[in-house]
């Protein structure tokens, strides 16, 4: 990548010209909107922000500290109606907030006691963490449930009747791994569509859970557009392009400090992965696997489905949209096994009053409360991919907002501030965060005092 560095005075020019025409804007945006005007200019942040003045409107809450802004990369969120959540989580409900950036989330119904298990879920796009592979390979683990068999070949496990390679505990968690979870998507099988192979190889190579996630949503909407239900493909579109949390992955990782020396490399290799992407999933004619392509597409597609329209492609297989995917799965993936509907409701907090679980499949919810907490597991007893909502906190009021914490909890103020802004694109202001840097500016005030 090529750049120029502007002249004082183009860029102080610029820079006004930015601030008339976004008054309101932090200066993280408006660095961002300059990049997306001059692409080739290469401008640091500190001399940026020498020639733009503050924004107008800007909250008195001001926790600026450690030179960093209140402004956000604000995810793009929204309600998702085809949930139904009070079948899910009777006790929960849906707010949008749209204060600050925070679009939406979860709150309490009714007061809620410690131990009490709010819901469970099983992804809706499963992934699995590449320290798993070894097992899925080895035929020692469910791909579709990640439930670890007792020996090889357990009784009633099944293999892809297609590859033979991919290994599930039973009839039913075959089944959902097509039809549900996506995680053995047809469109991913190398026996059915043999142009997934240099995508799969990649993804094994880089041991990319992320992008494995990516390959499965884009399957699971095109394996219900072409022999699916059509209405679930129209489902699952609403969903990523209008609901779920997301941010473009360049945009997130262009503010990290090591951008500059890393971004070269990283373009590269997001182009690449894109061609091998639309490779396996929308191979145009001019491709050389276009023919086999069409020939698997042919052998299970419904008659009246047409072909791919130009608002499908352009919202699907696009290099944008291939960047907005990745970011949507680094803001949603849970840990233990995927993209969850309802548990990507949960915003963030550093002390969270719910805790995510993955327990086995014979725990039993406590019938009386509050109780404690489940005890930590161990190899042994290893969970499923369906994970356990749990209340943490002695109480939860009603209206209360619901969170879990999307980092570690013992890391420092700083340390999780960092990680979260670098991952999930905000700064945090919860109560800990408050109270910790109100700790912290009291100690450096003993300092100063204690040096004079
Ligand atoms: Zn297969
Ligand atoms: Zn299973
Ligand atoms: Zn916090």
């Amino acid at each position: 990548m090529s750049g120029i560095t502007p002249t004082e005075e183009e860029l102080k020019n610029k820079a006004s010209s930015l601030r008339e025409l976004n008054p309101t804007l932090g200066i993280n945006k408006l660095l961002l909107q300059l990049k997306l005007d001059e692409p080739n200019w290469i401008v640091s942040e500190k001399r940026f922000k020498k020639y733009i003045t503050p924004s107008i409107n800007t909250t008195s809450t001001n926790l600026n500290d450690d030179n960093n802004e209140i402004d956000e990369l604000i995810a793009k969120t929204g309600i998702d109606n085809s949930i139904e959540i009070s079948k899910i989580a009777p006790k929960v409900k849906v707010k949008m907030f749209n204060l600050n950036g925070k679009g939406k989330g979860l709150i309490a119904k009714e007061k809620l006691q410690k131990g009490e298990l709010l819901w469970h879920e099983e992804p809706w796009i499963g992934t699995s963490d590449p320290s798993l592979w070894p097992f899925l390979e080895d035929n020692d683990m469910c791909t579709s449930c990640l439930t670890l068999f007792q020996q090889k070949n357990q009784p009633l496990s099944i293999k892809c009747k297609f590859c033979k390679q991919i290994n599930f505990c039973n009839r039913l968690c075959y089944k959902k791994s097509i039809e549900e979870n996506s995680t053995h998507n047809d469109f991913l099988c190398i026996e059915q569509n043999s142009n997934s192979k240099s995508i799969l190889n990649f993804i094994k190579q880089k041991k990319s859970r992320d992008l494995q996630g990516v390959i499965r949503i884009i399957s699971k909407w095109r394996k219900e557009r072409e022999f699916g239900d059509l209405n679930k493909s129209i489902e699952i579109q609403n969903r990523i392009w209008n609901s779920m949390a997301r941010i473009n992955q360049k945009l997130k990782e262009e503010e990290r400090k090591e951008w500059p020396f890393i971004a070269k490399d990283r373009m590269e290799e997001w182009r690449l992965t894109h061609l091998l992407i639309l490779n396996a999933l929308n191979p145009s004619p001019k491709d050389e696997g276009y023919k086999s392509f069409q020939k698997f597409l042919n052998s299970k597609k419904r008659n009246e489905s047409k072909p791919i329209t130009k608002e499908e492609e352009e919202r699907w297989f696009s290099f944008e949209s291939f960047l907005e995917l990745l970011g949507l799965i680094g803001l949603n993936q849970e840990s233990s096994g995927g993209l969850y509907i309802l548990h990507s409701h949960l915003n963030h907090s550093c002390d969270p009053n719910l805790q995510v679980r993955n327990l086995p499949k014979n725990w039993i919810a406590p019938n009386e409360l509050p109780a404690e907490l489940p005890p930590p597991m161990t190899t042994q007893n290893r969970g499923t991919n369906r994970i356990s909502i749990i209340v943490k906190k002695e109480i939860i009021h009603k209206g209360e907002e619901l969170t879990i914490s999307y980092v570690d909890q013992r890391l420092s103020r700083n340390e999780r501030r960092i990680k979260l802004r670098e991952q999930y694109g905000f700064w945090c202001f919860c109560q800990r965060c408050i109270k910790e840097k109100k700790e912290e500016d009291k100690e450096k005030e003993k300092e100063k005092l204690n040096d004079n």
